[in-house]
């Protein structure tokens, strides 16, 4: 099987006419894509806002439901105008199609508003069906309208490829069926055919459709890479790739060309919104590249993410996040015995609660986390166990790529850099190559800048 390249363009690059013109065109570029799209800009949010008006105010989720058709059709009229001569004629075959799409999709959405109506709620499984709605509308009418720019593409429903646990809102996929419902699309399809899929749902065990969480369509073009035979992955979005910090808090931000899986991922976990968490692991499995890419400026050369690290600075990049709590829980006895760690771990493990951070002494344990508000209960839970104590309105900051030789270094600087921003925790990962700091929410992007400045711009210390 020739070698694919699974390209994914986010929810910015499917935003409007122009920006689904320059994707046509970097398509155009490649030989054998596998093409995964977001829903166009805001639509996922939208359609959660539907699904969540829909319970008591039925015409305010119609309202939102006519906002998004209309929205759909005048990309598409507009996309039909723009091409004009190049859409040889097809334009208005190409416009009733778009107009079927988006009628099928605007019932499915109809019925799910009368149905959360008359069941006077929202379950988890609807929650998914109606977020899915915007990846099957963007896709389907992609799928439809690349071939007027001259793109032999052909649409691939998700829900047949990324099979999931039923899971609702952050579902776990199953890679075997994945990689099987892969092979078998490849076989049916002639080799020139561009597949196009949109990214985020798919399918639990019954056949009921599920989301992959927030920033899924990162996580499913990684999936779909890791099922073929695949020279990278590239995920193409607004900016040229991962920064040393999100450029929308630190203005001095910069691209940084090459990352480890390892690092990429910490990034990611620590609040680089510009990658789903997950997005890595696939691929990293099957050592098939990622590239961050913009689709503005082609040609600037993004990230690229892969087994190696380069780089000998004093740290890489950093991220943070609002709204993180931190738990601690310390032992009635004065030595911290198996059964105890083990119990307040089960506990989490029981809520579901991802941990970010933690750190031990002899007689107690605190964990960073984000904020849930099931964290309210955990403690009356685990106050049995010992004094259990939660604190709230905290931001986590992650360092990646850290040099473990200059430690010291690292620590002055950080001190000096948040004289004035009180650090609650601060600790580092087995290998030193990570920094964590925990500090108060409020507080989170002034620290970034700071620690950018100090630790990542010209005339820091960073090259040593
Ligand atoms: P898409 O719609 O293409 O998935 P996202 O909005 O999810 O795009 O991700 C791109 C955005 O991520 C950027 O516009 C940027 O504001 C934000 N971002 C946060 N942290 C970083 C980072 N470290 N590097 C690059 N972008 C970042
Ligand atoms: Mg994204």
């Amino acid at each position: 099987m020739t070698p694919r390249t699974v390209l994914k363009f986010g929810g910015t690059s499917m935003g409007d006419e122009r920006s689904w013109r320059s994707v046509m065109e970097i398509i155009a570029r490649y030989e054998r894509p596998w093409v995964v799209v977001s829903a166009t800009a805001r639509t996922t949010r939208k359609l959660h806002a539907a699904a969540e008006a829909a319970v008591a105010d039925q015409p305010g989720a119609f309202s939102i439901a006519e906002k998004i058709e209309s929205r759909h059709q005048d990309l598409v009229g507009a996309l039909m105008e723009s091409l004009g001569d190049s859409a040889k004629g097809d334009g208005e075959m190409c416009r009733s199609d778009c107009e079927i799409i988006i009628d099928d999709l605007m019932r499915t959405l109809a019925d799910h508003i009368d149905r959360i109506h008359e069941a006077g709620q929202l379950n988890p499984a609807r929650r998914d069906a109606v977020a899915a709605i915007g990846e099957q509308l963007s896709s389907r009418l992609f799928a439809r309208c690349a071939p007027a720019a001259g793109l032999n593409t052909r649409w691939v429903d998700a829900g047949r490829i990324i099979r999931t646990d039923s899971g609702y809102g952050s579902a776990a996929p199953d890679t075997a069926a994945i990689r099987s419902a892969v092979e078998s699309v490849v076989q049916e399809l002639p080799e020139d055919v561009i597949p196009v899929m949109g990214g985020y749902y798919g399918t639990g065990p019954e056949g009921e459709l599920t989301t992959l969480g927030f920033e899924g369509s990162d996580y499913s073009a990684s999936l779909v890479g890791a099922s073929l035979p695949c020279r990278a992955v590239e995920i193409w979005t607004d900016v040229s790739g991962v920064y040393t910090c999100d450029p929308r808090i630190v203005e001095n931000a910069r691209p940084i060309p090459a990352l480890s899986f390892r690092e990429a991922t910490e990034l990611a976990w620590f609040g680089a919104k510009v990658l789903h968490p997950s997005t890595l692991k696939p691929a990293s499995t099957q050592d098939i590249p990622v590239l961050v890419k913009n689709i503005f400026r082609p040609d600037d050369p993004g990230t690229r993410i892969s087994r190696q690290s380069t780089g000998d600075g004093l740290v890489k990049a950093m991220a943070g996040k609002e709204n993180s709590a931190l738990l601690a829980v310390t032992s009635s006895s004065t030595v911290m015995g198996y059964d105890f760690l083990s119990s307040v771990f089960s506990a989490l493990r029981e809520h579901r609660l991802p941990v970010d951070i933690v750190t031990t002494t002899e007689a107690s344990v605190s964990v960073a986390l984000d904020y849930h508000p099931v964290l309210d209960e955990l403690v009356t839970e685990l106050n049995g166990l010992g004094e259990a104590k939660l604190s709230t309105g905290l931001a986590v900051i992650g360092l990646v790529g850290c040099e473990p030789s200059r430690q010291n270094e690292l620590l002055v600087r950080i001190r000096e850099a948040l004289e004035e921003i009180p650090v609650e925790t601060l600790s580092y990962s087995r290998t030193k190559r990570n920094l964590n700091l925990v500090i108060p929410s409020g507080r989170c992007r002034e620290a970034m800048r700071l620690l950018h400045r100090s630790l990542l711009e010209e005339g820091s210390p960073r090259s040593g």
